[in-house]
């Protein structure tokens, strides 16, 4: 931990509830000490100073769904080595996120996380796992195998989160299959937040999941009953319901730009929370890969199963950051905030996510939107 204070100057500090076209922020022993217009904060005289050149300066990304990074599964005991890798792209806290297997090796695979997650490796922080699969929709399964497909349960989520060593955080299922809307208590009991996923719930469904307690939508847009106006289904629950936050891929890929822009116009920016849904092959160069058992090719920016499915992205946030401003128009301020502040609020932490003082040390300079020119995370340089 610098022992010394530090001083970023001249940035254009995005807090990200307001822009400060000419700011400074200073911190110290891990935490933030002070932030405000350049004329206004005055850094201790010992302060080792850094000039931003008026380039961006934001909290650090937090990424609520993500499956991996130039090779490594986060599925797994790679997770030690995705968190040292993850900071190079503007990412300082995440939620490693499953996928569908046989429930012997999901159950083996927690337990494997959770020891990774015991002793934290130094890096991006660890904030709990996001379990996506079995419990979906076999009419909405993406990439995975609905063979290994169940409805969600309340013994599952017992099952689960005993492996896990109590470290899920997150939990994307289907609502509509089987009993699964008796099982969102057991989350909530669990202190696991219910996302509605990979769904084919009617808007009904979909309205009945949200009053017992499901609050977030995993990818919005993909994987999920579309609009229609006769059945305006999870689509149009998600859109009105304001307590509801959606996940969405930013990686020019999975949603066209004008979805994007609608969804930031009826949701505003806490109500979108970017993620990557990053594969392993993420940083890796085209070609046929093996993800755990699944058969994936990456090709033109995408990755894809044999049939043409997307299988996840292979972009990180940083990227996703980028396409929300560059190709999108968001405002950069809201897609900022999308990356940031959103996220931690979707997980209910109250310090992360913001530039103010108290708030844990996690910011990310920008050479410009999408290349990150240095990392701090807990007030330690990173990249
Ligand atoms: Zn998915």
């Amino acid at each position: 931990m610098a022992s010394h204070p530090m001083a970023i100057v001249h940035a254009e500090l995005y807090t990200p509830t307001r822009r400060i076209e000419d700011g400074t922020v200073v911190f110290a022993e891990g935490r933030i000490l002070m932030v405000g217009p350049s004329h206004e904060v005055r850094p201790p005289r010992r302060a080792e100073r850094i000039d931003a050149r008026g380039h961006p300066v934001t909290p650090g990304l937090i990424d609520l769904h993500i499956h991996g990074i130039e090779g490594c599964d986060l599925f797994g005991p790679e997770l030690a080595e995705a968190a040292r890798r993850l900071p190079r792209y503007g990412v300082t806290a995440f939620v490693p996120t499953t996928l569908t297997l046989p429930e012997e090796e999901i159950l083996q695979r927690l337990q494997a996380m959770a020891q990774v997650m015991e002793a934290p490796p130094p890096g991006a922080r660890i904030l709990g796992i996001h379990i996506e699969g079995p419990h979906l929709s076999p009419k909405r399964p993406g990439m995975a195998n609905p063979a290994w497909f169940r409805p969600l349960t309340p013994e599952a989520v017992a099952r689960y989160q005993d492996a896990a060593g109590g470290r899920i955080l997150l939990w994307t299922f289907a609502p509509e299959e089987g009993e699964a809307m008796q099982a969102i208590p057991a989350l909530i009991a669990q202190g696991i937040i219910p996302v509605i996923g990979h769904s084919d719930a009617t808007y009904d469904q979909a309205m009945e999941a949200i009053r017992r307690g499901a609050r977030q939508i995993t990818h919005f847009f993909n994987a999920m009953r579309p609009f229609h106006h006769r059945e305006p289904g999870l689509f149009t629950a998600a859109l009105l319901e304001p307590e509801v936050i959606t996940q969405l891929i930013a990686d020019g890929q999975h949603v066209h730009p004008a979805a994007i822009r609608l969804l930031f116009r009826l949701k505003g920016p806490s109500g979108v929370a970017l993620i990557s849904d990053a594969a392993p092959m993420a940083g890796l160069p085209p070609g046929r890969y093996a993800w755990l058992g699944y058969e994936v090719i990456v090709v033109d920016g995408r990755c894809q199963t044999p049939e043409g499915a997307l299988a996840g992205s292979i972009a990180l946030m940083n990227e996703g950051l980028r396409v929300l401003i560059e190709e999108a128009g968001i405002d950069p301020l809201d897609a900022v905030c999308s990356a940031t502040w959103t996220p931690a609020q979707a997980l209910g932490l109250r310090k992360l996510g913001r530039l103010r003082p108290g708030a844990p040390a996690d910011l990310v300079l920008w050479a410009r939107w999408g290349v990150p020119e240095a990392v701090w995370i807990n007030g330690e340089r990173m990249v």
